[in-house]
């Protein structure tokens, strides 16, 4: 029965129904997204079949190859959610410019920082992809939204969340009271809650990073491994388990759902890179998501949340998951800059970090 299940739209509303002033505009916009991830979802699993597979042949403001759906799922997104009337501007992963609501639609009081089709190299070889979004209000209500409007540190997201397009497409969003996932019935084509209260346990016997940069890796990055691979006879005195599906999305998903810890620190690799993963669109909610989830999230030197972003598509250093493994990486990374060479490569740098909000 229908009856007995909530849809995201009962979630919504129930959620509402605690904040009496609220317009209900948050609702539509997150609805919006909800229905673009249905679409992207539809297209992902056409797979072959779709003629949307492969490289577009364009690289995007990262330097990164775009694939056919890459750009499909962001013309998706702008069109499921541009219209509404809730959104003074966009940013996407695929877009070098903050995305201008066109004239004929009423702007609003929110922006939406979203990845459209994150992992999408996992695409080609049919593993599990994903959205990722990001809400935070407007400076200005009502007024289109300039590339400052978006650098707000992640503490002042109103909603983040990922769709995971796995063999369920799952929606997983917090609105600042927990996080919550929901199924898609693609019968009913409904999102149904099906995952309340998610929990990361505080600690964890699995790890998630990307070996193959071991030799960049920082001392503290490289003693955290070191010990978890060194098992029952090493330090921690316990056997950890690796994991690396190379999407984010589905990483922070097990994560979620079994818990874990997932590094993808800034490293040597390309000094003038300040990490891999993307601030505004990809740390950041996920960072909520853990937060809320009895989690952290971390630049390996401090909480993601509190970074001042200084460009819309700024890169950084993440570690994620089970609070004890990220609180213990930070406290290996002060051990190892108090005695550290001017060769160490901070995860950030303290400047930065401190720098007085935009
Ligand atoms: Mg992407
Ligand atoms: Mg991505």
């Amino acid at each position: 029965m229908l009856t007995d299940r909530t849809t995201l739209a009962q979630f919504l509303i129930e959620e509402r129904r605690r904040h009496p002033d609220s317009s209900g505009e948050l609702n539509s916009l997150i609805l919006d997204v909800a229905l673009a991830c249905k679409a992207i979802s539809r297209r992902v699993a056409q797979g072959a079949l779709s003629g949307a597979l492969g490289k577009e042949g364009t690289v995007n403001v990262q330097g990164e190859d775009q694939h056919r759906l890459d750009v499909i799922a962001n013309d998706i997104f702008l069109r499921a959610t541009e219209w509404g009337g809730q959104t003074a501007g966009m940013v996407s992963e695929e877009l070098d410019e903050p995305y201008a609501i066109p004239a004929e639609h009423p702007r609003g009081k929110y922006l939406l920082c979203f990845d459209p089709l994150d992992g999408s190299s996992n695409v080609d070889v049919n593993v599990s992809v994903g959205s990722i979004f990001s809400i935070l209000r407007a400076p200005v209500p009502g007024a289109a939204a300039t590339a400052e409007d978006f650098l707000q540190p992640g503490t002042e997201q109103v909603c983040a969340g990922y769709a995971l397009y796995g063999p369920a497409t799952m929606l997983v969003l917090t609105v600042g009271r927990g996080v919550h996932g929901f199924t898609l019935d693609p019968g009913l084509g409904e999102f149904i809650l099906t995952h309340q209260d998610l929990q990361v346990p505080a600690t964890t016997r699995e790890f998630a990073i990307n070996t193959s940069n071991r030799r960049f890796w920082e001392p503290a990055v490289r003693r955290y491994v070191d010990e978890c691979l060194a098992g029952s006879t090493g330090p921690r005195a316990k056997d950890f388990n690796m994991r690396w599906v190379a999407s984010l999305v589905a990483d922070t998903h097990r994560i979620l759902t079994r818990g874990g810890v997932y590094l993808y620190p800034r490293d040597l690799k390309d000094p003038r890179r300040a990490g891999r993963l993307r601030l505004l669109y990809e740390a950041n909610p996920v960072a909520m998501l853990m937060e809320q989830a009895g989690g952290a999230a971390s630049t390996g030197g401090g909480p993601i949340l509190q970074v001042p972003p200084s460009d819309i598509h700024q890169r950084i250093g993440l570690v994620f998951g089970a609070r004890d493994e990220v609180e213990r990486i930070e406290a290996y990374r002060h051990e190892h800059s108090e005695d550290a060479s001017s060769a160490d490569l901070p995860f950030y740098s303290t400047r930065g970090l401190f720098r007085a909000t935009l």
